[in-house]
């Protein structure tokens, strides 16, 4: 046993850790590989560079992972974004899942995410992320749901048309809509009849309101952390955090070191978190939410920055030991890295409906 300022660490095995980790269905909710397999990266092949390939998925027990097709908002500047969001997709459904068979299957549904766990595949799933991508019609996002996408992040770091989000809160010349327009409320209510999740990762703090107000399904922040515990707009504070997870939502913990610790949130300092701070957001989320309202969305190369100790896709076994170290059960450990995440798909998919 191991005495720590505060408290003390339960004694953990390799094989408790190695049991867990198996146990676990562990659903990754937000990864930007496509930024890299877009360029002609083989995510097959073992590399050097960044954080996610095969191997190291695999290394990792990483079950499913939501791959963003990612739209810079400079491609809302260009009106080029729907053509980006196409090829994004794209990436996820041809670079990665068609050219990996026997690693990857494109899932659609929480059934396809345990279908291919059970056969020994990881589970691909896209999610759009910056609202700017449907370039104002819901036409558009029909097509991208026909295409396979199962969630949207409402914005980027700019706000669009429709709603606001945390990243130009000081910028000028933006205009602004107080959160969500009614034609933001309209496409809220097409993403539930769709069974799409609403993702509100990077909307400014209204916008999540109206949001979770709008909704009939629960809603999730793909990739996001503790405001309470790092300051700064992307990230949830207590009172958002609690009120997700009232009604059915999860915060799935961004381990980008900017969003866990303010000593790293200068890029330039060089200075990186730690497993230990990834750690403390679960917990703290967990305090705040419950057990069923926290799940992983990681933000692996979205970042140039992640902790030491949980450097890339392969290092989750570390983070296993950790929560267990922590005081956190095997059940609590496989709820958080997907049981929470499969409910909400579960409960979103329940919401779906047809037209009017
Ligand atoms: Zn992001």
């Amino acid at each position: 046993m191991v005495v720590l300022c505060g408290g003390w660490q339960r004694r953990v095995t390799d094989a408790e850790v190695r049991e867990v980790q198996q146990s676990a269905l562990l659903i990754d909710s937000h990864n930007d590989a496509t930024s890299r397999t877009l360029t002609g990266v083989d995510i097959g092949q073992r590399a050097k560079s960044g954080h996610t390939d095969v191997p190291r998925l695999r290394e990792g027990g990483v079950g499913a992972v939501f791959f963003a097709a990612y739209v810079a908002p400079a491609f809302a500047k260009n009106k080029t974004a729907a053509n980006r969001a196409l090829q994004m997709i794209d990436t996820v459904r041809y670079d990665i899942v068609a050219r990996h068979p026997s690693d990857f299957a494109l899932a659609l549904t929480a059934d396809d995410i345990l279908a291919a766990h059970q056969s020994g595949k990881i589970a691909a799933l896209i999610g759009v992320e910056g609202g700017h991508a449907i370039e104002d019609s819901p036409r558009l996002l029909r097509d991208f749901y026909a295409l396979g996408v199962r969630y949207m992040t409402l914005t980027h770091t700019n706000t669009n048309g429709w709603a606001d989000s945390s990243g130009d809160l000081r910028e000028k010349g933006v205009t602004r809509h107080n959160g969500l327009t009614d034609f933001g409320k309209q496409i809220i209510h097409e993403m539930n009849r769709l069974g799409m999740i609403v993702d509100i990762s990077h909307v400014a703090d209204k916008t999540f309101w109206d949001a979770l107000a709008t909704s009939e399904a629960p809603i999730f922040a793909s990739h996001s952390s503790c405001r309470a515990l790092c300051d700064v707009p992307r990230n949830m504070t207590d009172e958002m955090i609690a009120a997700l997870a009232k009604k059915g939502g999860v915060i799935q913990i961004n381990f980008n070191c900017g969003f866990l610790t303010t000593r790293a949130s200068d890029e330039k300092s060089g200075v990186r978190a730690t497993l230990a701070d990834a750690v403390a957001h679960i917990d703290h989320a967990v305090k705040v939410a419950g057990i069923d309202g926290v799940g992983i969305g990681s933000d692996f190369d979205g970042v140039t920055c992640t902790p030491v100790g949980l450097d890339d896709v392969s290092k989750f076994p570390n983070l296993t030991r950790a929560l267990l170290e922590k005081g956190y059960s095997g059940a609590d450990i496989r709820k958080i890295y997907g049981g929470n995440t499969l409910r909400l798909l579960r409960a979103v998919e329940a919401h779906k409906s047809r037209p009017e």
